[in-house]
């Protein structure tokens, strides 16, 4: 009984095929969250599918309905092993974006797993059915090992993410108390690296919202009142121009995280470098804020987007002075800008600068709040040390995602500190046809777990209480 031996039946259990048969059988199961009307007989077959595996695993389960009428219900597992020992939440999600059957390369089946070198193919293989299946197969080794796990661990599995989450937040208030861990470990998204393990621990906030202008009721001719009436197009663009400079630099102090970028987020980031993958595009070294590392700019400070904009009908456009326009924009932000603060910040910005008709209001289209355990927090630097122990690699800290994740969820309302220890990589084509994981990564991933899980079992996860 030792943490080799646990690990080793984690790559007999990869390499003899079981891991695979597992992931495959849960492919197969069409839980697209998209078209969750058509797809609710499906959402519930995958609960079934892995309550039970939790099941034979002598977790408790219980299928309890979403508060949300727009997503299926969710999974509370739990292994209660002694009061005293530290509880270890997980999560995953089990539905999937639309299977898009017909634009795969090859014709591949979505709804099954295909195998080509390193890939394998399938909807779902990385986001998120695989990256789940990989953390419960490692709980298992180590069951398997120990005949115990040597603390108390719940698993969430919600079957909305792809669709924002409906009802997880309120799901997770009515159910604090049987959520409640000292530690979230959980998996998704990309690794920085392909062949590095990556800790992270939060996520990028969004906000969305509306600067607009509305001046009068209709238009007036240009030639004749262009010069003596004041434009709505004019005067946004102008604005907006006060908010982003031409290399899209925030200019308002309020946005600008500079406390948050701190000397340990500055030293996690220090050698890691931004990698799309072969299909993303070239990174700008000219655009974003002049004094950061591309790194900093993406994972430790906010950007501002102009999503979308509009004055008059620009495809049947109109000799007139524009009464009215409106940009969609957001922000991307990281711990330390709140989204209460933003709309008030740009109006006293805008009031400053002198735009006394530019109007901010809430979009109230998906948006998050921004998360971060410090990356010098003991529990990452714990995490860390285990998996570069089992897997002889370093280990790449990201302070948090630059996308979003429903991690507030578990950050505010459940109050863990949360670390994600994601098994896919950034070319993986997630949301897109070939989604596809590598299964040298999987392999790593499994191997990773077991050892992360052990030594939790071992006592040797530090004092995991939030800061
Ligand atoms: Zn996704």
């Amino acid at each position: 009984m030792s943490r080799e031996g646990a690990i080793q039946r984690a790559e007999e259990h990869f390499d003899g095929g079981e891991f695979l048969e597992d992931l495959a059988r849960r492919v197969a199961v069409r839980t697209e969250s998209q078209v969750f009307e058509e797809r609710r007989e499906e959402m519930d077959a995958y609960l079934v599918e892995m309550r039970e595996t939790l099941e034979r695993m002598g977790y408790a389960c219980e299928v309890l309905a979403n508060p949300s009428p727009l997503a299926g219900p969710l999974l509370v597992a739990e292994r209660h092993e002694s009061e005293g020992l530290p509880t270890v939440l997980m999560y995953g999600h089990g539905d999937v974006t639309h299977g898009q059957e017909g634009e795969w390369e090859a014709d591949r089946d979505p709804w099954s797993v295909t195998e080509d070198g390193d890939r394998w193919y399938g909807r779902g293989t990385v986001d998120n059915k695989g990256q789940h299946s990989i953390n419960i197969a490692a709980l298992n080794c180590c069951i398997q090992e120990r005949g115990s796990l040597g603390f108390n661990s719940k698993v969430l599995i919600e079957m909305g993410e792809e669709g924002s989450s409906p009802g997880l937040r309120d799901f997770a208030r009515q159910h604090r108390e049987r959520l409640a861990a000292d530690v979230l470990i959980a998996s998704d998204g990309p690794r920085i690296q392909p062949d590095h393990p990556t800790v992270y621990t939060g996520t990028r906030g969004l906000y969305a919202f509306d600067v607009s202008v509305e001046l009068r009721d209709g238009g007036h001719h240009s030639g004749n009142w262009g010069g003596l009436i004041s434009s709505a197009s004019v005067i946004l663009v102008n604005a907006l121009a006060t908010v982003v400079d031409k290399r899209g630099q925030i200019q308002v102090p309020e946005l600008r995280p500079d406390e948050s970028l701190t000397d340990s987020v500055r030293n996690a980031l220090g050698d890691l470098n931004v990698d799309g993958g072969e299909d993303g595009p070239e990174i700008e070294p000219d655009w974003g804020e002049e004094s950061l590392t591309p790194t900093e700019r993406v994972f430790a400070w906010n950007s501002f987007e102009v999503v979308a904009m509009i004055a008059g009908d620009p495809d049947r456009p109109q000799n007139a002075v524009p009464p009215k326009a409106r940009a969609r924009c957001q922000l991307r932000m990281v711990v330390g800008t709140e989204a209460t603060d933003i709309i008030p910040a740009l109006e006293s910005h805008f009031a400053r600068e002198g735009y006394p008709q530019v109007r901010v209001t809430p979009a109230g289209r998906g948006d998050m709040k921004a998360t971060r355990l410090d990356p010098g927090h003991p529990l990452v630097q714990w995490a860390v040390n285990s998996l570069t122990e089992t897997t002889g690699k370093k280990t790449d800290i990201l302070p948090n995602l630059g996308g979003s994740l429903p991690n507030d969820v578990f950050t505010d309302i459940i109050g863990v500190p949360t670390l994600w220890i994601p098994h896919s990589y950034a070319s993986c084509s997630q949301h897109a046809p070939n989604e596809h994981a590598l299964k040298s990564i999987l392999r790593e991933g499994l191997c990773g777990m077991t050892g992360l899980f052990w030594d939790v079992g071992d006592g040797k996860m530090p004092g995991s209480i939030a800061e």
